[in-house]
């Protein structure tokens, strides 16, 4: 089986019947790029930022953030690399955020609610990224959207993220811009959010977490998280339908985009992205390959 996968490498991710996969890899550190180009990922999927600021004991500067984003897409060559703003707060406190102590931190200020309350913060991060998008194929998404408010309020900030550094002549490009669809208020009115980005990834981890109300953190809620439950898998049947309506892609990059029991009945459903922990691309690819969804 292994020899079957090597001999995987260099194929397309296309369906027989010719419908063309994204089939990206998830990673959360520049040291994970080896692997990256070892399971010949057609992309990255899904760039964990946050942990450029949970290995630091400070926040890391533009141009430090610039650097990190600029060596990745330049490693990844033309492929595309979808950046992740950080997502910090819930499982990932950084200290020199002073962020206050809450009592339900999953539900608290974590994410793009930390972007959008500290644009400082944020800004900075838009201002490497927007630099780096000169250097290869970037996309950034934002993490825990819930409103149409919040998608608004962003592209206000990278329009002025954009004319600042148009006034100071330096070199940049806008980046595809796409939206975490991980709460169950962003998966019921993705028909409203699918106009005003260009794709749509679902994180599939806090999507459980919050419609099947079971913390993700919590093991012995285990025999409560059916990771299967049919609403969730409605849910996703919803955001692909409308992402289409609007002409955009819609994929999913949290742990149940690995799930190969369901790789074929995600492709039915028309999921456009599959991003996975490298080591998962190939057995992936060999299913996309072998499916005919002319005959499903
Ligand atoms: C998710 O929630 O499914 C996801 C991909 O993001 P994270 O696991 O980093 O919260
Ligand atoms: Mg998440």
């Amino acid at each position: 089986y292994r020899k079957l996968l090597q001999q995987l490498k260099g194929r397309d991710n296309v369906t027989l019947d010719g419908k063309h996969i994204r089939l990206y890899a998830n990673i959360g550190n520049i040291k994970d790029l080896a692997t990256v180009i070892q399971n010949d990922a057609a992309g990255i999927g899904l760039f964990r930022s946050e942990f450029i600021y949970l290995e630091r004991s400070d926040f890391p500067t533009e141009e430090e953030q610039f650097n990190i984003y600029k060596t990745v897409a330049q490693t990844m060559a033309g492929r595309e690399v979808i950046i992740r703003t950080l997502d910090i707060g819930a499982d990932k406190q950084c200290d020199y955020f002073n962020m206050d102590k809450e009592d339900n931190p999953a539900m608290g200020c974590r994410a793009i609610r930390i972007c959008l309350t500290r644009p400082e913060i944020f800004r900075t991060q838009l201002r490497a990224l927007f630099r780096a998008a000169s250097y290869g194929n970037i996309a950034v998404m934002y993490p825990m959207i819930t409103s149409v408010r919040e998608v608004k309020r962003i592209k206000e900030i990278t329009l002025q993220v954009e004319d600042e550094l148009k006034a100071q002549g330096i070199q940049y490009a806008v980046p595809k811009q796409g939206i975490m669809i991980e709460t169950p208020a962003a998966a019921i009115i993705s028909d409203e959010l699918a106009p005003l980005v260009d794709f749509f990834s679902i994180g599939t981890n806090d999507l459980t977490q919050y419609t099947l109300a079971v913390d993700r953190q919590n093991t012995k809620l285990d025999e409560f998280c059916d990771v299967h439950h049919p609403a969730i898998m409605r849910m996703i049947q919803m955001v692909v339908d409308n992402a289409h309506k609007a002409g955009i892609w819609a994929g999913i990059c949290g742990e149940l985009g690995a799930d190969t029991t369901l790789t074929r009945q995600f492709l039915a459903m028309g999921v456009d992205e599959l991003s996975v922990s490298p080591a998962r691309i190939l057995p992936i690819r060999k299913i996309i390959v072998e499916t005919d969804l002319s005959n499903i």
